[in-house]
């Protein structure tokens, strides 16, 4: 890294807010078309059609698709592989029924915003900046085949935010497996020969109060909740087939696996009982989180100079999943929360999804693409700040609630 004055630097952190509030409404216009059209895990072409569309047009070499998803992109600006490497992340999948409720729009048109002033505050990047679309954070896990496919490699930070109903720089989030449930049995009349008949919905209606049995007995954070997806195909015909998903989570990955293996216990206990057989589908687990402190400390520097008050965290109780988490054990991570509803909206309710189009919702995204930028600005311009962070990365765990 070349030495910077600090005068050079307070030049960079200018164009940084400079830039926001030129992009404003580029980046509600974003925001706002992402939320018109949701899109589900995988199948966001629009979103990542307009993210790269806009990236290419402010110079960002683009590469899609990425680890074999057509949805994953990644801009680049700088010299490829040249350290310092800052990758600002994107998510913009919705949620089946009740659309951005996840509010992942401003997630995307944050963290496009961060990227594109970067770019404006540093013309000639001394290093690498990566604007990543990670696809399908709605458990396909677009970040874990990302990661498996060494696009994280060697970068030194990786920066992104998810809105909520607080505003906190830090979180815990526990681990999580998704697994999908095959019930086979044996189509029959269901008044004529029902004793000819295998009934697989029976196997899928048992399963679920096997696992209810199973609550009592797993530790307070932990969580187990599933759908039936598939029931049968008319109520004269014993169903032969049944398809149930659940999640499964837990403080950690080898708890969330641990768990996995008593909740499939409890389906094949109902397909052996019902006569029928099962059959799993697992998908990959999210990651426990590690959050960086020295990160997550300029982050809360930078977002309380837009004016925005930064809570302490909450470390208790269970929590949601994101495979952010994956990444975080690997390299430097924040993924702070921007409250753009009421404190305590649930997130994936419809009143999540009605803030993820609010003006609140508009206002705590550019707050917070600015200090993500600022953020990066300081990884690129400021001596050992880089090495800081990978010093607490190091000598750190994830963080787990008391
Ligand atoms: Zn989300």
């Amino acid at each position: 890294m070349t030495t910077v004055s600090a005068e050079e630097r307070e030049g960079a952190h200018a164009r940084v807010r400079e830039a926001i509030a030129d992009l404003r409404p580029l980046l509600v216009d974003v925001s706002m078309d992402l939320h018109a059209h949701p899109e589900l895990a995988m199948e966001e072409h629009h979103a990542a059609d307009r993210l790269t569309a806009e990236l290419a047009r402010e110079g960002f070499a683009v590469e899609r698709p990425v680890a074999g998803m057509a949805t994953a992109f990644v801009g680049r600006r700088g010299t490829a592989g040249r350290h310092p490497r800052v990758a600002i992340l994107m998510e913009y999948d919705a949620l089946p029924g009740v659309g951005h409720a996840c509010g992942h729009n401003l997630i995307a048109a944050g963290g496009l915003g961060a990227a594109l002033a970067v770019a404006r505050a540093l013309p000639e990047v001394p290093g690498e900046l990566m604007a990543v679309g990670t696809p399908g954070e709605e458990g396909e896990g677009g970040k874990i085949i990302e990661l498996e496919a060494g696009v994280f490699d060697g970068v030194d930070s990786a920066i992104m935010f998810h809105p909520g109903s607080h505003n906190w720089a830090i979180r815990h989030a526990t681990a999580s497996c998704h697994v999908v449930m095959k019930f086979y049995g044996k189509a029959a009349h269901a008044a004529g020969a029902p004793e000819k008949g295998i009934n697989a919905l029976n196997a899928a209606i048992h399963t679920f109060v096997h696992i209810d049995a199973l609550r009592q007995h797993i530790p307070e954070t932990s969580r187990i909740h599933g759908i039936i997806t598939h029931g049968g195909d008319a109520p004269n015909v014993v169903p032969e087939y049944a398809e149930a998903k659940f999640l499964v989570r837990s403080l950690t990955m080898r708890g969330a696996e641990e768990l996995l293996a008593k909740v499939k216990a409890c389906a094949e206990g109902a397909a052996l009982a019902n006569g029928a057989r099962v059959e799993f589908e697992t998908g990959r687990t999210y990651a426990e989180r590690k959050n960086n402190r020295v990160l997550a400390e300029r982050f809360t520097r930078y977002l309380e100079a837009t004016g925005e008050t930064v809570e302490e965290p909450v470390l208790r109780g269970g929590t949601g999943s994101s495979d952010i988490g994956n990444v975080s054990l690997v390299l430097p991570t924040i993924h702070p929360y921007m409250a753009i509803a009421p404190k305590d909206t649930p997130g994936h309710s419809r009143e999540m999804a009605a803030a993820a189009a609010s003006e609140r919702g508009q206002e705590a995204m550019l707050h917070v693409a600015e200090a993500m930028a600022h953020v990066a600005v300081d990884l690129f311009l400021e001596e050992g700040f880089v090495e800081r962070a990978w010093e607490a990365f190091r000598t750190s765990g994830p963080d787990l609630p008391a």
